[in-house]
């Protein structure tokens, strides 16, 4: 017989955006289920593994209060802090400015954010893999779970966001990468044009070596993700071991984010900066917002439009601001010439705040 479980706040997929909302829920009193289907947390994982530092988090989201608590990582995360990001236009000329940031180990990253859940109280399940809904009933691989309220936390493809009749991610961009031993100057890359249509390739040093991939827009991609990330691998004459592939959701944050059962939060809600990808600092601002919600949902009865409405006030202008961007640079796609010109008339000042989610000419 399938065995029962009862939860206030199912939490589906301990990824970052998971892990912070069950922290959050289980720390405001709630009773919490944080669900995996991974057998090991975090392993594997297909990430460029760089994070901006405190202060270029508060500079890209200033409305997220109390960044300092949510970005304070204990050193051994740490990889290699970079202090500089130089972009390489498809002639390769370059661009340089400052942005503190640093590289971290990406599995080991997830689960210490699992570990500070299930520290907060949250109970957690691995090799759980969530199959649908019925009402507050879920159906996994290994229980049936009832829930007063479900968080879907599970990744670009959302299985929770559909089941719960929420939006799914519609522009999905395939990414890959791979570790790369060798010595690299401690500065992030990023090489636009041919090398990457619609996206970029990066190197993102680590100690000891680096994080290479490649993302692509399909749009404008002639060849596999695949064929692109060998090109590169190729160009660059980098030691690279196996590459992982994913999707990143581009297509920016969708609404409704909630309804009467639950959330969407992270990538499953389109919680990405679609001018660099990037996605774990959103993942980390809108999991605490998800949990700390749902836990005034399910203990007091609080409405659960606040996880839509506080979402928007603290991360929804710079995302907006980043997708305007990267729709007028979709324009530039077509040509490489087109691209080259665009690159030099933004020059690097305007790149740094195009980074960075601010708008083009302020
Ligand atoms: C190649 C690549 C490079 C990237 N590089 C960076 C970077 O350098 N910096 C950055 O900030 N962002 C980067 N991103 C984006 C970043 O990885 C994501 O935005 C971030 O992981 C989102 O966190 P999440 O918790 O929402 O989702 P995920 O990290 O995808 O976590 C979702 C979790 O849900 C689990 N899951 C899925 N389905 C189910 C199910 N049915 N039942 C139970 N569990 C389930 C998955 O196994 C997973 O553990 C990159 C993305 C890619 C693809």
């Amino acid at each position: 017989m399938t065995e029962k479980i009862s939860t206030d706040i199912l939490v589906v997929g301990a990824g970052p955006a998971g892990s912070t909302a069950a922290e959050y829920a289980a720390l405001h009193g709630a009773d919490v289920l944080l669900i995996e289907r991974k057998k090991e947390i975090g392993i594997p994982f297909a990430c460029g593994e760089f994070l901006p530092s405190i202060e270029e988090v508060k500079k890209i989201f200033p409305e997220a209060p109390d960044i300092g608590t949510l970005f304070d990582f204990p050193k051994e995360l740490v990889s290699l802090e970079t202090h500089k990001l130089r972009i390489y236009s498809p002639k390769l000329r370059v661009y340089e400015f400052e942005f503190d940031g640093f590289t971290t180990y990406r599995d080991r990253f997830d689960r210490y954010l699992a570990s500070k859940a299930a520290k907060a109280g949250a109970k957690v399940l691995t090799g759980c893999a969530f199959i649908s809904i019925d009402r507050n009933k879920v159906m996994t691989n290994q229980c049936e779970i009832e829930a007063k309220l479900v968080i879907g936390a599970d990744g670009p493809r959302s299985r929770v966001a559909a089941s719960l009749g929420l939006p799914r991610n519609k522009e999905l961009y395939p990414a890959m990468t791979a570790q790369a031993i060798g010595d690299f100057e401690p500065v992030v890359e990023m090489y636009f044009g041919n090398i990457a249509p619609g996206g970029y390739a990066w190197i993102l040093p680590k100690r000891g070596g680096a994080n290479i991939g490649v993302g692509i827009s399909p749009k404008f991609a002639r060849k596999t993700v695949g064929k692109y990330f060998e090109d590169f691998v190729k160009w660059k004459q980098l030691n690279a071991g196996r590459p992982t592939g994913k999707y990143v959701p581009m297509g920016g944050p969708l609404h409704p984010n909630y309804n009467d059962k639950g959330f969407i939060v992270g990538d499953a809600a389109g919680h990405v900066m679609a001018v660099n990808g990037g996605g774990i600092p959103i993942a980390l601002i809108c999991g605490r917002i998800a949990g700390k919600v749902a836990a005034s949902c399910v203990r007091s009865g609080e409405s659960m439009a606040r996880y839509g409405e506080a979402c928007r006030k603290q991360v929804e202008k710079p995302l907006r601001t980043a997708l305007r961007t990267k729709t007028l640079a979709d324009f530039c796609w077509g040509s490489q010439r087109r691209l080259e010109l665009a690159m030099r008339i933004l020059g690097k000042r305007r790149m740094a705040n195009i980074i960075r989610c601010k708008r083009l000419f302020p």
